[in-house]
């Protein structure tokens, strides 16, 4: 039964991977350590029903929203998620391969130096260890269409457990004011706040 009660919205995560795995799209809420992650899911994500979890996208400028709710089983801990984010070319990978349907996954980010990964690990511009210059204080791509300087790179760890999301939508401002979701979250997080 739906609460009359409004759901908070929960923005205390860093940011979002999109990861292909498992033959499908991963979408993976990252969090600042292993602990806060499986605390969000056990109170949260768990009791939530798979086919009632909507995801939605909201571009505005260099930046998009992510808007993620979903009915719960236990709806006094219930939360939904809100982030503005940077576009990149992860999510613009996302956005073209998602289908309607991804796998919901939570994780954590760690910053990963150049000595401690094999050659053949990308670096955050999308090109390998290997096709960087290898000498002290330069580690510049080779590739000469690169702008990248330094080799840089991290590595996402996932929780196993996951859900599968089949409500998927990427929306204008304009289109917002016919999606339930998306709606509130604009109302209480950017449009409450200008007064
Ligand atoms: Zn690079
Ligand atoms: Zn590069």
């Amino acid at each position: 039964m739906p609460s009359d009660s409004p759901i908070p919205w929960f923005d205390n995560f860093t940011g979002i991977a999109y990861r292909y795995y498992d033959l499908r799209m991963n979408l993976i809420p990252l969090f600042g350590d292993f602990k806060k992650a499986q605390a969000f899911w056990r109170e949260t994500i768990k009791w939530w029903n798979d086919h009632s979890i909507k995801i939605r996208f909201v571009e505005t400028g260099d930046t998009y929203w992510f808007i993620m709710g979903a009915e719960s089983r236990k709806t006094e801990d219930n939360r939904f998620l809100f982030k503005v984010l940077p576009k990149s070319s992860h999510y613009d990978r996302f956005k073209k391969g998602q289908e309607g349907t991804a796998y919901l996954r939570l994780g954590t980010y760690s910053k990963k130096s150049k000595k401690d990964v094999k050659d053949d690990w990308p670096c955050n511009c999308g090109h390998i260890k290997e096709d960087h210059e290898e000498g002290k204080g330069n580690d510049s791509c080779l590739f000469e269409d690169c702008d990248c300087r330094k080799f840089e790179t991290f590595q996402i760890n996932m929780l196993k457990k996951k859900k599968t999301v089949t409500d998927i939508k990427f929306l204008t401002e304009a289109e917002i004011k016919d999606d339930v979701l998306a709606w509130n979250c604009f109302s209480v997080n950017k449009y409450a706040e200008k007064k």
